[in-house]
């Protein structure tokens, strides 16, 4: 099992990251992977309540023992377990669970996220290039990419480069937006049933009543019915421009 531990061993890191979180005395933060607590502790300074995550029995062992009633360690994989209510997620997470992690975050309503993320993997989720990826986040994330962060400020070293990036969630203000996010979060349903869930779902959010009937009477002859999440970057821009000129 791969647990990808590389601990941030530079405090000025560590400072910076708990700067760019802006945490009020009164905010509830969530951390992935807190390891043996180098981030935690720092947050335990700022936040009402810190929720820290760790999968490996030992560092969780070694969490429990930081002193302090506003921890509240939770010992198990953050891919599989229900997140606690939060405000903000600080995290120097595992990479290996960057991506699986940023899908599952669209899900979640919170203010902020600040993580260290990998250099390439952030240049996939901005779009240098447009892929799947980039497309969902962008859908959903405001992102702003922040310090570069060199291997040497962990240990052991990765093989990249890091950058603190923060994320926020997009507020829709577009109803045929809104439709396309409520369609991507049915990532287990058919193209077709997700589509109808969606409209009737962003149809609600912008008081726009829409029965079930007419919602699947504007897909009736959509030929794409695959799963949502087997969608491909072709697809989904063809999905787009189909809500796009829906209405
Ligand atoms: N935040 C700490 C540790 C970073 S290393 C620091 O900066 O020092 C990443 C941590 O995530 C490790 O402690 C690892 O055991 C833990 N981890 C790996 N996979 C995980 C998962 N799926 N869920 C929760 N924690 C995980």
């Amino acid at each position: 099992m791969k647990l990808d531990q590389h601990f941030v061993t530079n405090r000025k890191v560590l400072l910076r990251i708990v700067e760019l979180a802006k945490i009020k005395k009164n905010e509830v933060v969530l951390e992935i992977g807190a390891g043996k607590g180098n981030l935690t502790k720092l947050l335990l300074n700022k936040a009402k309540v810190v929720y820290a995550i760790e999968k490996d029995e030992k560092l969780f062992s070694e969490l429990k023992k930081i002193n302090n009633k506003k921890l509240k360690p939770i010992f198990g994989n953050a891919l599989k377990i229900n997140f606690p209510n939060f405000d903000k997620i600080v995290s120097n997470m595992p990479y290996s669970i960057s991506e699986p992690l940023i899908q599952r975050l669209i899900y979640e309503d919170f203010k902020l996220a600040v993580l260290l993320l990998p250099k390439n993997f952030v240049k996939i989720i901005i779009g240098e290039k447009t892929t799947k990826l980039s497309l969902i986040s962008n859908l959903f994330f405001e992102i702003k990419v922040c310090d570069d962060i060199s291997p040497v400020c962990f240990y052991p070293k990765p093989r990249v480069w890091s950058n603190i990036v923060l994320l926020k969630l997009k507020k829709c203000k577009n109803f045929k937006n809104a439709i396309f996010q409520e369609f991507i979060k049915q990532k287990d349903k058919k193209t077709k049933n997700a589509l109808r869930e969606a409209i009737i779902k962003a149809g609600k959010k912008f008081s726009r009543n829409i029965t079930k009937r007419e919602a699947r009477g504007f897909f009736e002859n959509f030929e794409i019915n695959k799963k949502v999440a087997s969608l491909n970057l072709k697809e989904l821009k063809e999905i787009k421009n189909f809500v796009n000129n829906l209405f």
